[in-house]
Parts: structure tokens; sequence; C-alpha cells
């Protein structure tokens, strides 16, 4: 089976989570095979070795695979949080997303000037989370060199708002 099989062969689909209309992606499941989740790491990371200097990791659940992404390349990592969980001195971005909005934020100092960075998260949807953090990454004056996600949901088109900037590589496509 090749790694699309698998991966999808652990994600369970739940309609109406968390709000009626959504048809939401659980791959909780991708986490308890070691090996997949191993696989997973290292064809990320391979992707991009050479041409980042940093990975910034979207909360929540792209901190799971952001940060061995950072470690298989061995370059540092960055958490990107939802607003108010940071300690000052944070640089922010506000978004909207599919299900709300919201303000992802980042300690200052964390990202150098010029630093080449992947930014990944577990799910591309609208573009709107990846678009703020690619907003955080240039205000502190770094690049966004390239963007991962397990999953993109192709049919809401949130390549559009960031493939202009760096290469986007998913996984897994739901059209
Ligand atoms: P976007 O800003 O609309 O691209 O939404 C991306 C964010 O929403 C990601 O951080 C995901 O965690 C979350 N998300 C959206 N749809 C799903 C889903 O079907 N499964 C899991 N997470 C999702």
């Amino acid at each position: 089976m090749n790694l699309q099989k698998k991966i999808e062969s652990h994600i369970r689909i739940v309609e109406g989570f968390p709000k009626e209309g959504i048809s939401f992606k659980d791959f909780s499941g991708v986490f308890q095979n070691a090996e997949l989740s191993k696989e997973i790491i290292e064809t990320f990371a391979d992707h991009v070795r050479g041409e980042v200097d940093l990975v910034c990791g979207i909360e929540s659940r792209g901190f799971i695979f952001g940060f061995p992404i950072a470690l298989a390349l061995n370059v540092p990592f960055v958490m990107v949080r939802k607003q108010g969980k940071l300690p000052p001195p944070i640089v922010s971005a506000s978004y909207e997303l599919e299900y709300g909005e919201a303000t992802l934020e980042i300690v200052e100092g964390q990202i150098p000037a010029g630093a080449r960075v992947l930014i990944h998260d577990d799910v591309l949807a609208t573009g709107g989370t990846a678009a703020a953090c690619s907003e955080l990454v240039k205000k502190v004056g770094a690049i966004p060199a390239s963007y991962s996600f397990l999953v993109e949901l192709d049919f809401l088109n949130g390549r559009s708002k960031i493939e202009s900037e760096a290469e986007v590589f998913s996984l897994i496509h739901y059209q």
C-alpha cells in the first residue's frame, strides 16, 4: 500500500462536526501507528531538506508532526499559538477560518530575520490559518519558504491564499 492509501485508511470522516455542514477529517488514528507516523515525518522532512532553516507548527495539531519534522531536519521549531497562550513579548496576526475567527501569536525573537521557514499544519482548509502564519513570518522579516499539510481540502481552495509565496505540499487531498 502506498503512503497516501495507508494514511487514508487511518482517517475517519465525521459529518456535522464541530458544526453542521462541516465534514471533519479525524486523523487521530494516524498517531496510533508509530511506523506510519515515522514515514510521514520522514516524507515531510525529505521534501524540504536543505531548503528551510526553521519549522513553524500551528497550534495544536500542527505541533504533532511539526516538531519531529524540525528534529529530522536538525533545525529549530517555533510554536505558533492561539491568542493569549504565550507570554509577552509576542507578535500577532488575525484571521478568519472555516468555522470562526482567531488570532495567531509567536514569541518575539524566536524567528530570526531572513530565516527560510517551513509552515506546517494538520489541515489546509480555507487557508486563513496558514496565511496568518505567513503574515507573522513576514512581520519579523523572515521568509515563508514552504508549506506542508497532512490533509488539504481542495474544494475550499485555501491553496490560492498562499501558493503565490511558496510551494504547498499536502499528503492527502479531499475533493
Ligand atoms: P483554515 O484556516 O480554514 O485553512 O483551517 C485550518 C485549521 O482548521 C487547521 O488548523 C485545522 O486544525 C482546522 N481544521 C479545519 N478543517 C478540519 C478538519 O476537517 N479536520 C481537522 N481540522 C480541521
